[in-house]
């Protein structure tokens, strides 16, 4: 089945996104995750794919595989380009395919300076076109309701996100954010360039002080007022930060669900326990 498919029916879509334990980590931690994640009844679970140019790492694919096969539930691989070759690309998929992975989400990937890129993707657009030669996939992409943290300005970015859906981008997923009005005045811009296609909000629960900082330093997410005072009224005591970061991220989600958003990404953190909360918070209303 295909992603977009999904936002035909008249509710917000809901997902997960789970990444692949650290190569020092038990392979076995992330099935300890979509253990607890599977009655969550998620519409689909998108698995992250390292940047890091290592094409021999199936890690993603045997992930998505099983949440397919033995978990019963749609899975997105994630693809980053920007390090490998077209050769290498055309491999990934070729092992995505004799999964049965269909549903893609195509990146470029961060530029990382200590690994030269192989210069034979740029973009993500570009991977977008190449995934399509290929048949047999359905893809999405990433887009940035307060703009990519390389682009020049946001009317900048959403003209690059229309070629990305130009060439074949049918779903889009947002990058996080913490105040709901960029990713209003997002939606307006884009849909009157004419992209038309679903886009799923970007949701990431807080769970620690560093976790934002790291995040937010990655992505240049603004953070307003009222985020800042919650974290600092509560960044001494873990526990309390947690709490706050899952109301926060629920107040989010009611407000989007309110506003008629196509759907909600949950970014998980791989921690089952605090998408168990929200999902309990917001089933009501997400299905309805
Ligand atoms: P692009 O769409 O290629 O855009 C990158 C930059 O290039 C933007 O500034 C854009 O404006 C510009 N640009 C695009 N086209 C053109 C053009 N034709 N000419 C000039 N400029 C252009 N990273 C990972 O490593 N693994 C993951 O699994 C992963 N998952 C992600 C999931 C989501 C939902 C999101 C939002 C991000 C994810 N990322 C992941 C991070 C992503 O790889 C980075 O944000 C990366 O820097 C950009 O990727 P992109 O696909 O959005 O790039």
């Amino acid at each position: 089945m295909q992603i977009a498919s999904l936002f035909q029916k008249n509710r917000a879509v809901l997902s997960l996104e789970v990444f692949p334990p650290k190569k020092t980590s038990p392979i076995d931690t992330i099935y300890k995750t979509l253990d607890n994640l599977k009655d969550l009844q998620p519409d689909f679970i998108s698995v992250t794919y390292g940047a890091g140019g290592n094409a021999g790492d199936t890690s993603t694919a045997d992930i998505a595989s099983d949440i397919l096969y033995k978990y019963g539930i749609l899975p997105l691989a994630h693809l980053t380009c920007v390090n490998y070759s077209r050769q290498e690309i055309g491999q990934i998929l070729d092992s995505l395919k004799e999964k049965e992975i269909k549903n893609i989400l195509a990146l470029r990937g961060d530029i990382n300076p200590d690994i030269s890129p192989k210069k034979e993707f740029s973009y993500a657009s570009e991977l977008v076109a190449y995934i399509k030669s290929k048949g047999d996939f359905y893809v999405s992409g990433a887009c940035y309701p307060e703009g990519h943290v390389d682009a020049e300005d946001i009317d900048k970015d959403i003209e690059h996100l229309k070629l990305k859906v130009d060439a074949g981008a049918q779903h889009l997923i947002s990058q996080l954010f913490f105040d709901n009005d960029y990713f209003y005045r997002f939606i307006e811009k884009v849909r009157k360039v004419g992209i038309t296609v679903p886009i799923q909000a970007g949701i990431m629960p807080v769970i620690n002080k560093s976790q934002i900082e790291r995040m937010v330093t990655l992505c240049g997410a603004s953070l307003p007022p009222k985020f800042t005072k919650m974290m600092q009224r509560f960044e001494h005591s873990p526990e309390a930060i947690k709490e706050a970061g899952i109301a926060y991220a629920v107040d989010q989600i009611v407000d989007l669900v309110s506003q008629g958003v196509d759907g909600i990404h949950l970014y998980t953190m791989n921690n089952a326990y605090v998408a168990r909360r929200i999902t309990d918070c917001i089933k009501g209303i997400i299905h309805s």
